[in-house]
């Protein structure tokens, strides 16, 4: 479904992503690990094009992403962001509508009734009327989960989703993430959360100054890493 082959980005003097190639296939679950600044934000971006590559290629279902329209790729990625990303002036359930209208087409009603679908599948029916700030971080995450499952997407990417939020609130939202999972929905995930990884991961990847040093099962990859960075980098986070 996704494939990376041979990307390469810099930024000005600095290479921050070199040669980087993977695949993933329907209903995989794959989460990024690796040290700050080694790339992975960058990898997620180039997937839906926030961010563009110098060499290489990436394909969506066989097709470059850049013979994909920007609209549609973003339409077909959803993604879900750290800092959630939420517009403030709008309800758990506008911040829903809004991409359902002008994205999708969707009529008022039909909008209104998706994104309430949406907000009762990750568990926030009765905040449909909130607004962002008068909801706990769990619940603006699942908010910004909710959106991106509204575009009906084939690949969801979140950038460390729960690292913005209180350790009370990490459980709910990771729940919801492994609900999806189960559901087959195709995720790749830039994680520190080492259980999430163990046990709902189907592939790991371990990036480290923007190569993939180590990829694998969680298993492999947390029982018995090949490589000393990634030794390294496992005993200073677990
Ligand atoms: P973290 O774990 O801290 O989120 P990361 O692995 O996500 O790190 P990236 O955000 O992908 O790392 O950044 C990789 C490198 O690229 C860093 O050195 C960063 O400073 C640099 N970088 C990222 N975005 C830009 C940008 N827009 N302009 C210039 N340099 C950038
Ligand atoms: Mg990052």
């Amino acid at each position: 479904l996704l494939s990376f082959d041979d990307v390469s980005k810099s930024y000005g003097d600095e290479q921050v992503l070199d040669g980087v190639s993977f695949a993933m296939e329907q209903s995989d679950v794959e989460v990024i690990i690796g040290p700050s600044g080694s790339g992975k934000s960058t990898m997620l971006r180039c997937v839906n094009r926030l961010t563009d590559i110098d060499d290489g290629a990436i394909y969506l279902d066989g097709h470059s992403i850049h013979d994909i329209g920007v609209n549609d790729l973003r339409r077909r990625v959803g993604m879900v962001f750290q800092d959630f990303n939420l517009f403030a002036h709008r309800t758990a359930r506008g911040n829903i509508t809004l991409g359902l209208r002008k994205v999708r087409g969707f009529s008022k009603e039909d909008a209104v009734a998706a994104a309430d679908e949406h907000l009762e599948r990750v568990g926030l029916a009765d905040q449909a009327a909130s607004y962002p700030a008068e909801l706990s971080g769990g619940q603006k995450q699942r908010v910004g989960i909710a959106r991106a499952l509204a575009m009906d997407p084939e690949l969801l990417l979140f950038d460390e989703p729960t690292s913005a939020l209180d350790p009370e609130l990490i459980g709910d939202v990771l729940s919801v993430m492994g609900d999806l999972a189960d559901e087959g929905m195709t995720m790749l995930c830039v994680t520190h959360e080492m259980s999430f990884a163990r046990s709902v991961a189907d592939t790991i990847t371990f990036l480290d100054d923007g190569r993939i040093a180590e990829r694998g099962p969680p298993e492999q990859l947390f029982e018995a890493p090949e490589t000393d960075r990634a030794r390294d980098f496992l005993g200073e986070i677990d």
